[in-house]
């Protein structure tokens, strides 16, 4: 497989609970031009999680030694927990025609755009309002209560930096479909930027 257009990095964040997770998988499904980089984590793997899946689970040492040995493209301390895009991981993706997509928080975007550059597309996805987000949360059942509200306090923080990303989702209840098709129409969009195309008067001249 060759591609018309240059490769490009498709950041999605949002908050815990948005559904950003899920909506990934969906578009990942129907959507195999894309790889997700699987990043590693020193947070205890939640129930259904499966290890190389959602993440690299690893412990705290070996996440120190591995920032001391300049393996990470980017990393972030997260409610106490580190989590890392590793060299590795997006040096695997690059051999292949995919494009990368990282599912990172705005820490990791705005360490992404120091190596990505003009490559980065990012995408912020939220619910509609704080009530779903919390009534989500609450639900998922998976955190103490202490991680619950340290969660509840990021929101705030990511939502501030809302500006930095080129698109917003928002997440609407039981409408999730319409979410992954919000992220397919971004790619898509993104594939036929003018600046990606490749060698687009040649190849309409048939190369005269
Ligand atoms: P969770 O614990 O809910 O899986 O993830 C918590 C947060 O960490 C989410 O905002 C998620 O996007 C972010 N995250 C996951 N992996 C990485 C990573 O490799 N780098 C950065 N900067 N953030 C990450």
């Amino acid at each position: 497989m060759s591609n018309d257009y240059s490769k490009f990095v498709l950041v999605v964040s949002g908050p815990s609970g948005s559904g950003k997770t899920s909506i990934i998988k969906n578009f990942l499904k129907e959507n195999n031009d894309f790889e997700l980089s699987i990043s590693h984590t020193t947070r205890h793997k939640r129930e259904g999680e499966i290890e190389g899946v959602n993440y690299y689970y690893i412990s705290k040492d070996e996440f120190e030694n591995k920032i001391k040995n300049g393996d990470f493209i980017e990393w972030a301390k997260i409610y106490d927990n580190y989590y890392g895009t590793s060299k590795k991981e997006i040096d695997r993706i690059l051999k292949t025609e995919k494009n990368v997509l990282l599912e990172i928080n705005i820490d990791g975007l705005l360490n992404a755009k120091n190596v990505f550059k003009e490559e980065i597309v990012s995408v912020f996805i939220i619910t509609e309002n704080i009530d779903e987000l919390v009534k989500r949360l609450r639900e998922r059942n998976s955190e103490s209560e202490e991680d619950f509200l340290k969660r509840i306090k990021e929101v705030e923080r990511e939502i501030s930096y809302i500006n930095f990303y080129d698109y917003v989702i928002l997440n609407k209840k039981g409408k999730i479909e319409e979410s992954v098709k919000a992220l397919r129409n971004i790619a898509e969009a993104e594939k036929i930027r003018t600046k990606r195309l490749k060698n687009i008067k040649d190849r309409f001249f048939g190369g005269r």
